[in-house]
Formats: C-alpha cells, sequence, structure tokens
C-alpha cells in the first residue's frame, strides 16, 4: 500500500481509538495521532533500510513489531505515556492488516503462510480506497470532532 492510504488508516484508526477513550488533555491526543500515524508508516522502512529485512519481510510481521520496533512504545511506556505508546502499536499492526490485503501480502509470523489479497499497490483500486479512507476521516472529525 501507498504511504498515502497507511496515513489515512492510522489517522481513521486513531479516530475510534479518540472515539471510544476519549484521551484527554489535548496535547496527548495529538501526540496520539502523530505516533499512531508514525506506527502506521514504520514497517515500510524496509524499503529504503534493505540490510535487516527485505521489503514486507521481517520488518511486515509481529516478530518485527515486536523484535525490531517495540523498543518506542517500551520509552514512551517508562515516561509515562501508555496511550501514546498504545497508539503507536495500532498503527503499526493495521498497517500489517493493510498490507495483507495486497498481492505480495505479508507474512504475520515467519512461520505462517503469505497472507494475501487482490489489492495491488499503487492500483486505481487503491487509489479509490485512499478516497474513501479519506473522506470517512473527514466525515468522522466533522461529525465528531477531534
Ligand atoms: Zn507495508
Amino acid at each position: 500500500m501507498k504511504w498515502i492510504t497507511h496515513i489515512g488508516f492510522s489517522v481513521l484508526i486513531f479516530l475510534i481509538i479518540n472515539n471510544i477513550l476519549e484521551i484527554t488533555p489535548k496535547h496527548i491526543a495529538i501526540i496520539s495521532m502523530i505516533f499512531c500515524v508514525f506506527g502506521g508508516l514504520l514497517p515500510d522502512i524496509d524499503i529504503h533500510f534493505k540490510f535487516f529485512s527485505k521489503h514486507r519481510g521481517l520488518m511486515h510481521s509481529i516478530i518485527g513489531l515486536l523484535m525490531l520496533s517495540i523498543f518506542i512504545p517500551i520509552l514512551l511506556i517508562l515516561l509515562g505515556f501508555q496511550i501514546v505508546a498504545f497508539c503507536f502499536l495500532a498503527g503499526y499492526f493495521f498497517h500489517l492488516f493493510l498490507d495483507s490485503f495486497t498481492r505480495t501480502g505479508i507474512k504475520w509470523f515467519p512461520f505462517t503462510r503469505q497472507s494475501r489479497g487482490k489489492l495491488k499497490t499503487g492500483s486505481l483500486r487503491e487509489g479509490l480506497l485512499a478516497v474513501v479512507i479519506w473522506t470517512i476521516v473527514v466525515l468522522f472529525t466533522l461529525i465528531k470532532g477531534f
């Protein structure tokens, strides 16, 4: 999936979390959203840094989430920002979730089968999905507020 789709979906996930948990104060909610988007983009770092993982390899698995990225939520929890850590993990998890619907797919765990769908990254279908996601984000924000 393209970054614009992942950002939109991460913001949507954050809005849902914020709607349920009503994160306060406001600046923590904003930081939580930023970290949700950060988590939602981080797995694709393997496009640029191929030295520890091929694209859609280790970084695109639960093992990658636990091994390579867990220091970020642990640091956040130690600093007292549990909700921010939760939003980061949610962003990361839902990146994997979205990518599991692509033709290339992902492996949730190294020993499991490739989890894949019919969506081609960068295709018109993905573009439409991004438009739908961003439309929901805008409507959600207009109706429910931030
Ligand atoms: Zn990805």
